[in-house]
């Protein structure tokens, strides 16, 4: 008995729409993800719906209108039509035989009139099941059941003309083996091996999305390691293939990949805080040098910030993903630095810099340590326990996160009669730097400051802050 009495609930959208096709006379099938996680007994309620159908684009839409809450027809040239409904997402398309992508043009989909045909043209035998509705029966050509039993993926038809169709097939793969838990099946490693190459005609937001996918995984580490090996990674991420080539003599491991595929895993799926560990050491195979002490790595967190802006940029990452990623790996060796304790000033200005960043820099930093020598690993989760606790203190005491000077520009500039300019920003940045350094202090202290200042900058002497200023 398959599990799949959830899938067909009266106010899920298989149910409903199956109704609404029948009238018009129209064949739908239920396919996809959701067939998928629900023969796998994975709860269905939060599930997007991906459907196949034999009606064409415009019928879809017409069908649908009446029934969603909103239709939208971005897809339309692939020949699906998507829906909202209930806050669930919808995606139906008409039975394909065929789609050639040219990312730079107009995609040339054939429709089919079968479904047998459509499920040939999927990634995988397990994404190529259908369940024909209204009777929810599935439809198995490829022996999906099987492959999900045996928990392996299979491209329906022969791997090399599966890939060659749409190359992002290839790291598809690698991602339903990281989110799914499942095995590469061999003859789909090897033609990737044989054909990685052709993932450079992907366009980059189509492989940053599945890349996501892939890294938000409980844990994507032997997936990236299979990404890696098979050289897809070149096309791609290309600096993941030198930490393959880079010993570390740090880490207990066989290399900087190594290294960093297990902090990836030690780290939370966050999407950020995942790409900042599988970036944080991209700097060192560029940083390397042997000198009368052994290997270093100087200034590779700086080189790897570089690194890293510069490779999700071109990945068509988010600006702020990008700023945050490279910044997290800029900021990964701060703690290190400060071994020796920590004096207020110094927890200050690591609040500071890591700002919104905070708890997921303090994350990878643990993460970070996979050292096999216990007394030293203890070493460091202590460091950070300590440092976690004296910023609790330290906030509680005067709220770091909002560190500013007790008088404003305005202040400033009121007082001393100077206009806006660079100077105010001197001035500023004095009365910040002393609120960093000593906690804080009063605004008759400020002006205190401000009037040696002006007098020391040949500025006439404004005169003593006036009284009511004391605090
Ligand atoms: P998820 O749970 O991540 O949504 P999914 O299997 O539903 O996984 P989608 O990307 O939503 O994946 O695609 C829906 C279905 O469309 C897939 O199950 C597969 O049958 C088919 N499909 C999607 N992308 C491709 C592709 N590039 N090549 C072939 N078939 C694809
Ligand atoms: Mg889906």
């Amino acid at each position: 008995m398959l599990p799949l009495e959830a899938l067909q609930a009266k106010d899920l959208p298989p149910a409903q729409l199956a109704g609404l096709f029948a009238d018009a006379g129209e064949s739908l099938y239920l396919v996809g993800g959701s067939v998928r996680d629900a023969l796998m007994g994975r709860d269905v309620a939060e599930i997007d719906f991906d459907f196949a159908t034999s009606a064409r684009p415009d019928r879809i839409a017409a069908i649908l209108e009446g029934w969603a809450d909103s239709v939208y027809r971005i897809g339309e040239a692939f020949g699906t039509i998507g829906a909202m409904k209930d806050g669930r997402s919808v995606e139906i398309t008409t039975f394909r035989s065929e789609i050639y992508r040219d990312e730079s043009r107009k995609p040339q989909v054939t429709y089919s009139d079968d479904i047998e045909t459509d499920l040939s043209r999927r990634d995988f035998t397990v994404n190529a099941i259908a369940l024909e509705l209204p009777s929810f029966e599935p439809v198995d050509p490829y022996g999906g059941l099987q492959d999900l039993e045996n928990k392996v993926l299979r491209t329906p038809l022969d791997p090399e003309i599966s890939f060659g169709d749409d190359p992002l097939r290839m790291l598809r793969l690698f991602r339903f083996q990281a989110t799914l838990g499942f095995a590469a099946d061999v003859q789909a490693i090897a033609a990737v091996q044989r054909m990685a190459g052709r993932l450079s005609i992907v366009s980059a937001e189509r492989i940053r999305d599945e890349f996501s996918k892939l890294m938000l995984a409980e844990a994507p580490g032997a997936a990236l390691a299979m990404i890696v090996a098979t050289g897809l990674s070149t096309y791609f991420v290309p600096e993941l293939d030198k930490l393959a080539m880079a010993q570390d003599p740090e880490h207990r491991h066989k290399d900087v990949l190594a290294h960093t595929l297990a902090v990836v895993d030690r780290t939370r799926p966050d999407l950020v805080l995942r790409l900042a560990a599988l970036f944080h050491d991209i700097g060192k195979p560029d940083t390397r040098e042997f000198g009368p002490g052994g290997v270093t790595f100087h200034h590779h967190e700086v080189v790897g910030a570089r690194i890293t802006r510069e490779r999700l940029r071109a990945l068509a990452y988010p600006r702020e993903i990008v700023d945050d990623v490279s910044r997290l790996v800029f900021l990964h060796l701060r703690p290190h630095t400060l071994k020796l304790g920590w004096t207020d000033s110094a927890v200050r200005r690591y609040v500071r810099d890591s700002g919104h960043l905070l708890d997921r820099l303090n994350a990878l930093v643990r993460a970070d340590v996979t050292t096999a020598n216990q007394k030293k690993q203890r070493q460091i989760q202590e460091g950070i326990d300590e440092l976690e606790r004296r910023i609790a203190v330290l906030s509680e005491q005067e709220e770091l996160a909002r560190l500013r000077a007790p008088i404003d520009g305005h202040d400033v500039m009121t007082y001393t009669g100077i206009g806006p300019g660079p100077m105010v920003g001197e001035i500023m940045d004095i009365l910040l730097e002393k609120r960093i350094e000593e906690g804080p202090y009063t605004r008759k202290s400020a002006f205190e400051i401000v009037r040696d200042w002006a007098i020391s900058k040949g500025l006439d002497d404004p005169g003593p802050p006036a009284d009511d200023e004391e605090e």
